[in-house]
């Protein structure tokens, strides 16, 4: 393989990449789309038909579907084969994630069980620890959960006390602290707890079986919405925890959790899709069943403009979410050529995305919450009535924007971690930002003459860049030293980088598929990138204002300003004409299509 065609985490802000060297999910294989059509399989059978039970927390009904999954084989997806898993790629179990997340509360089970429960053994465990517990948690015979939060550490989730000492005899830890919402806690079988050796100021981590004395459960905590996945808070008093059961060295369990959280995001990614693309279509087969007026109200443009943004947020999110796994795959694969056993390279390369899984987790909630709110909105009344499957979506989305680190902390994390990385990957802020002021007056609005679709697109994508680029270093130009502090630029930063990786996305998918297909048949697909790139212009620049605008004055501010129009100006396209198209596919299909 060729080590240069992978882009580093962070490096899209200023490289390019060829479209053929992007994956893009109409290259998923046949037993990729098995794999999908088994999770399908799967909801319809065993999910759907009773999700009344589920939201009522029927005795028993969540573990029994947990052990189902696992003797379909479904919770095996990233287990290696040594412990009775499948040992699949990055981007199937992202596959997996999507088709699961239509799932409601058995979906949060789900990701909470495969994802940030089992994972932090397969990545850190030790050969022993995996023999005894994975083909436990493969197969579904034993269910996992994950414990950092507390109740007085949330977001600063390593000020946590809970607290481990090791015995007299160094036989055991004795383990006593607290942890809350703690996402299948009521069934658990298996236990990380993160917790602070003695006087340490940072977590390890270590492997609790519920069942051992001084664990107490608490009772389910009442929830706005994901009434069916268990949420508890768990009571650790003088436990002994064998000194065999620390996960990986002392003191790295900080690290663990933060690794972890990362592949937790970015499978959040993909979890939305299914929910969104389940709500899309719920929402086309009501706007064609409904009346009003003497017609469906699926003819009408307003309606019609919903559907289209839905569809096109979701295919964006989606384009995105496939490309940055696919890296993540390749990044793994470069590191175990390299020598990385296959446990740390695999979880270094979701680590070395840290920007693009933060920023899919940041874009899928939101992207979640749109499609559902506005799900809603079609149903009208009905939207608002308990009996209507929108009504679960609606709630149900909500919690995608609080858990695995809340939005406002992943955008902190995003721009952050990109001006830190940035230098490391050889992104000179200070010289792109002098190279781009000196060069301002050969800014022009290019592409408004041109014709060719793809050109516009991929000429505005590098102007995003360069808007980037511009922007983070003219906040680094005033804000030489701390950021920090600086939360409503930092996060208006975030917002414009999560527009260039996104836009970016659907330009390379676009190309992509159009190098598969005849023009005419690739015309959704150029409306729905050109209308998200043009609303993205619109937003950017408004981020763009922000920024500068807190910190320029006078000449100073009009040069800026000047220098953001031109970079965010988008050719005006026929944007009615084009949800109209988008969404009279949709409705003639009676289902999300893209
Ligand atoms: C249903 C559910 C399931 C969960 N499952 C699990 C699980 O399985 N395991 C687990 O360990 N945890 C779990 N959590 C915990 C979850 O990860 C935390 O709720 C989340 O990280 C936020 O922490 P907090 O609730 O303490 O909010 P807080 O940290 O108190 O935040 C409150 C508000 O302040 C903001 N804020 C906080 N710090 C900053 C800052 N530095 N700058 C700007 N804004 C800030 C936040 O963005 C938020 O808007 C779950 C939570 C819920 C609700």
């Amino acid at each position: 393989m060729d080590k240069n065609n992978v882009l580093k985490g962070g490096e899209f802000i200023i490289k390019d990449v060829a479209a053929e060297e992007v994956f893009i999910p109409e290259n998923f294989d046949e037993e990729q789309q098995m794999i999908a059509q088994t999770c399908d399989d799967f909801l319809e059978a065993e999910i759907f038909p009773n999700l009344d039970r589920i939201d009522a927390q029927e005795a028993g009904l969540m573990r029994e579907l947990i052990q189902k999954a696992g003797e379909l084989g479904l919770l095996g997806i990233s287990i290696p084969e040594e412990y009775d898993g499948f040992g699949q790629s990055f981007v199937t179990s992202m596959l997996a994630s999507e088709a699961m997340g239509a799932g409601h509360s058995f979906s949060v089970a789900y990701s909470a069980h495969t994802g940030i429960g089992s994972m932090p053994l397969v990545y850190y465990g030790n050969e022993e620890q995996k023999q005894r517990y994975l083909p436990k948690l493969a197969t579904g015979e034993w269910a996992a959960a994950y414990c950092l939060t507390e109740p007085n550490a949330g977001s600063d989730a390593n000020s946590g006390k809970t607290q481990a000492i090791l015995s007299e005899d160094g036989s055991h830890y004795i383990l006593n602290g607290q942890k809350m919402w703690i996402t299948n806690g009521g069934f658990a079988d298996l236990l990380t707890v993160f917790a602070k050796i003695g006087n340490d100021r940072v977590y390890s981590a270590f492997l609790v079986e519920s069942n051992w004395d001084g664990v107490v459960i608490n009772p389910e905590e009442k929830k706005m919405g994901i009434k069916g996945s268990s949420t508890v808070q768990l009571f650790f008093n003088d436990v002994k925890v064998p000194v065999e059961n620390l996960i990986a060295k002392q003191g790295q369990g900080f690290r663990i959790a933060l690794n972890i959280l990362h592949m937790g995001r970015i499978k959040l990614g993909a979890a939305v899709l299914g929910s969104a693309k389940r709500t899309i279509t719920q929402s086309i087969n009501y706007a064609r069943e409904r009346k009003q007026f003497g017609t469906e109200i699926a003819n009408f443009a307003a309606i019609k403009f919903k559907l289209a943004q839905q569809t096109i947020r979701t295919w964006v999110t989606e384009s995105a979410v496939y490309r940055i796994s696919d890296n993540i795959d390749k990044t793994k694969e470069e590191l175990m050529a390299e020598g990385m056993d296959r446990e740390n390279a695999a979880i270094e390369a979701i680590a070395q995305y840290a920007i693009e899984d933060a920023a899919m987790k940041v874009f899928g909630s939101e992207t979640l919450d749109y499609v559902v709110d506005e799900g809603v909105q079609i149903f009208g009344g009905m939207g608002f009535s308990a009996e209507m499957p929108v009504d679960r979506a609606y709630r149900d989305s909500r919690i995608n924007r609080i858990f695995e680190g809340t939005n406002e902390i992943n955008r902190l994390l995003i721009s952050e971690t990109l001006i830190k990385k940035g230098p490391k990957v050889g992104i000179n802020f200070k010289e792109e930002y002098e190279k781009i002021v000196s060069q301002a007056d050969s800014f022009v609005a290019a592409h408004v003459d041109e014709t060719d679709p793809l050109k516009i697109m991929r000429s505005f994508v590098k102007k995003a860049k360069t808007l980037g680029l511009y922007t983070i270093g003219a906040f680094l130009e005033k804000n030489p030293k701390g950021f920090v502090e600086e939360q409503e630029i930092m996060s208006a930063l975030s917002d414009i980088i999560m527009a260039i990786y996104t836009t970016e996305s659907a330009v390379l998918r676009t190309e992509k598929i159009m190098a598969l297909k005849s023009f005419e048949e690739t015309e959704y697909h150029r409306a729905m990138s050109e209308t998200y790139l043009y609303d993205s212009s619109f937003k950017m620049k408004k981020s763009a204002y922000d920024i500068v605008g807190s910190s320029l004055k006078g000449e100073e501010l009009c040069n800026a300003l000047r220098i953001i129009d031109s970079l965010t100006i988008y050719k005006p396209i026929n944007v009615k004409e084009n949800h109209r198209f988008i969404a009279n596919k949709l409705i003639e299909e009676n289902k999300y299509c893209f």
